[in-house]
This record gives structure tokens, sequence and C-alpha cells, in this order.
């Protein structure tokens, strides 16, 4: 099973793909914490990434689809994954596209999950307080839900003209919400 995980920061992609994860025993692959272990970690791709990643801003796009065209040849990975925050705007589209094909692993499905601004606003500033992240500031915060809207929300077209999108509502509580997608993946 070859999956994306797509919808806006605070909709619970992480829940979704790690409980989808150990579901179907594939890895969940996000491009996000891939970027904060290499800041933590303060190496060369961490130094890079971090001034966009404080202001909410994307990271350019050579360094994102190497980290992703890296990751999904692992040994793990063989198997099927499930890519939770990439892509993200129409450059990473066309890059997974060429990533797959040159793999030979097409992608199976698309799940976009959807809340209302309210509900993502507050599971942001809970996740704030909780994990103390460097962009979850109200400015960034902000930056963020903008650019997907402007960036990402758009390319859910893209998923259903190819036939591949699954929409979810992800308001409801993390274990429904999965077992309704493992409903309806099989
Ligand atoms: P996330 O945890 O998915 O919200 O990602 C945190 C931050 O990492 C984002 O605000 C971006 O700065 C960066 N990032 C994660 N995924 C991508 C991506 N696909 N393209 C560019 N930047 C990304």
């Amino acid at each position: 099973m070859r999956l994306l995980i797509m919808g806006p920061q605070g909709v619970g992609k992480g829940t979704q793909a790690a409980l989808l994860s150990t579901h179907y025993g594939i890895p969940a692959i996000s491009t996000g914490d891939i970027f904060r272990y290499n800041l933590k970690n303060h190496t060369p791709l961490g130094v890079k990434a971090q001034a966009y990643i404080d202001r909410g801003e994307l990271v350019p796009d050579d360094l994102t689809n190497s980290i992703v065209g890296d990751r999904l040849t692992q040994a793990d990975a063989v198997q099927g994954w499930i890519l939770d925050g990439y892509p993200r705007n129409a450059a990473q589209v066309d890059a997974l596209d060429a990533i797959l094909t040159e793999l030979g692993t097409p992608l199976d499905r698309v799940v976009a999950l959807h809340a209302d601004h309210d509900v993502l606003l507050a599971r942001m500033s809970r996740r704030a307080k909780l994990e103390g992240r460097s962009d979850d500031t109200p400015d960034a915060i902000a930056r963020r839900l903008d650019t997907y809207e402007r960036e990402t929300a758009p390319l859910l077209e893209v998923y259903r003209d190819r036939g591949q999108l699954l929409e979810v509502d992800g308001s409801g509580d993390a274990e429904s919400i999965s077992a309704s997608i493992i409903g309806i993946l099989g």
C-alpha cells in the first residue's frame, strides 16, 4: 500500500499516518519529522532548512524532493509507505511522479482529511503548548495555514482527476477516523 495523507496543519495527518502505519505494517514518512530531526541534530540539511521552518514557509523543493527520493529507496519502504506532508506544491507532485516512475512503484490512494478552521487552530495551539515547536507561534501558524490554502489544497484536484482521492472528515476521534479510512481502503 502506497498512500499520501493530505490536509491542513492540525487536521491529524500525523496521528492517522501512525495508526495506518501500525495497521498495514508500513512506515509513515513525515517530511516535517525528517526536517525536525535534522534541526535538532544540527545537520547540514537542518541548518539549511531552519529559517524556512521557523518562519512557517516551505523548505525549497530541491532539498525536500531529495530527502523524499532517498527515503523511499530505503529497505523498509519496499512493501509500501504512507507519506505525510508531501507533496505540498505542484512542483513536488511532479517530483514525486518522477521518483515513483523511476522506482516502478505507483501511488495507490490519497487520503485527504478535512476539518473546520477553528478545530485546526485549537489543535495547533494545544500542540504548541505540549511540544514547544519553533513553528507553532501565531505568525508561523497563520503562514502555514495560508500556504496550505494557496499551494497545497489545489493539489487535491490533481488526485481527484486521477481517481485516487479519498476525502475523510478529520474532526472526530482518531480511532474512528482511522477505522473508516481502513474500511474504505480495505
Ligand atoms: P509539518 O510538520 O508537516 O507541518 O512540517 C513542518 C515544516 O517543515 C513546514 O512548515 C515546512 O517548513 C517544512 N516542510 C515539511 N514538509 C515540507 C514539504 N513537503 N515541502 C516543503 N517544506 C516542508
